[in-house]
């Protein structure tokens, strides 16, 4: 195919995006996943339409009712009258092309519902890449005129959390005596949590664990603004999902009352850019070390021990900047 078909193509899976067109969405997904140049021209076609969605980052370990909230979710955002995109990032399955989470039973009672997409995509192991393509398919849900995207990742581990950073909302989601969880969230990740659900409020230690939690808030306290909350839910009967969704809404408020939410998207684009440029930077650096006349000289140096590695490091910086400059 040649390069004017293929952007012609892209073209219309552009504009049909935006149309709303749920195949075209589907292949945009995979496109962005995959990442290169296609990915790129996408991106940089819907950019504009994108900013106007509320992002929500749910995480927390497998099994504690995750996708049960979220389905439980889903019907709370659709009774708001509001489009609902959900992204799973599968844990450990290579990219199959379809939604493996998504696939699941207990989503499909939305199946049938329009105004709602429910994606997987594979996490690429490390956390800056899974973070980069889970931006760019927000986008392209952005584009296609959802106004909430779900974003749901398996565990507490620094990958997943630096995706769930990724959205405006953090909603960390234990189980009743989950202490493996309550020490991780001890530990550090407790900043990250706007919002905390105990679900399987049904089982026993629910509320202990909720106290908990509250106690380690009052140690930590976040900014003034937002006061994270705790709720105990039972997403199976969907009890008390209602109020989480309430908070998250109540959440986005704040954000946007306080100013905060623009200070957060800067932040984050702020990261996407330095990750971007780090790999553009990586990507070429490879190239022009294997090839350049002074590096290979550099190299000599360090090999007589006329210059050590940081030295060098800091000449071949230099080099560039000034080559830049001219
Ligand atoms: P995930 O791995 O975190 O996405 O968890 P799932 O949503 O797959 O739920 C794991 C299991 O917990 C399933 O068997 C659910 O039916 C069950 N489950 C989900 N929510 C509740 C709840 O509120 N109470 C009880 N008792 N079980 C639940």
């Amino acid at each position: 195919m040649s390069t004017g078909t293929l952007k012609f193509s892209l073209e219309n899976i552009s504009q049909d995006i935006v149309k709303g067109n749920r195949r075209s969405l589907a292949r945009a997904l995979s496109i962005v996943e995959d990442g290169g140049p296609d990915a790129v021209w996408l991106v940089r076609k819907l950019f504009p339409y994108a900013g106007r969605a509320h992002l929500i980052g749910i995480t927390g370990s497998p099994g504690v009712g995750k996708s049960t909230l979220v389905d439980a979710l889903i019907s709370e955002i659709r009774a708001d009258g509001l489009k609902v995109a959900v992204l799973a990032i599968d844990p450990s399955s290579p990219f199959t092309g379809g939604a493996i989470l998504g696939d699941r039973i207990r989503m499909q009672g939305h199946t049938l519902d329009k105004n709602v997409f429910i994606r997987s995509m594979a996490n690429r192991g490390h956390a800056g890449g899974t973070a980069l393509a889970t931006y760019d398919a927000a986008r392209m849900l952005e584009a296609a005129g959802y106004d909430v995207i779900i974003i749901e990742t398996v565990g507490v581990g620094q990958s997943e959390l630096a995706i769930a950073q990724t959205a405006d909302t953090t909603v960390l989601v234990l189980m009743p005596g989950s202490g493996d969880d309550i020490q991780a969230i001890k530990s550090g990740i407790m900043e990250i949590g706007d919002i905390f659900v105990v679900n399987k409020g049904d089982l026993p230690g629910a509320n202990k664990t909720a106290s908990e939690i509250l106690a380690s808030l009052e140690l930590n306290p976040k900014g003034a603004e937002w006061k994270p909350t705790v709720h105990v839910t039972n997403a199976e009967v969907n009890e008390g999902v209602n109020l989480v969704w309430k908070s998250i809404s109540a959440h986005k408020a704040c954000l946007e009352s306080s100013g905060q939410l623009k200070e957060r998207r800067k932040h984050k684009l702020q990261s996407e850019l330095s990750e971007l440029v780090a790999d553009i930077a990586r990507n070429n650096l490879k190239n022009s070390l294997a090839h350049s006349p002074q590096v290979q000289q550099l190299l000599n140096r360090l090999l007589d021990r006329e210059i050590d590695p940081h030295s060098a490091a800091e000449c071949v910086v230099e080099d560039i900047y000034s080559e830049k400059r001219k």
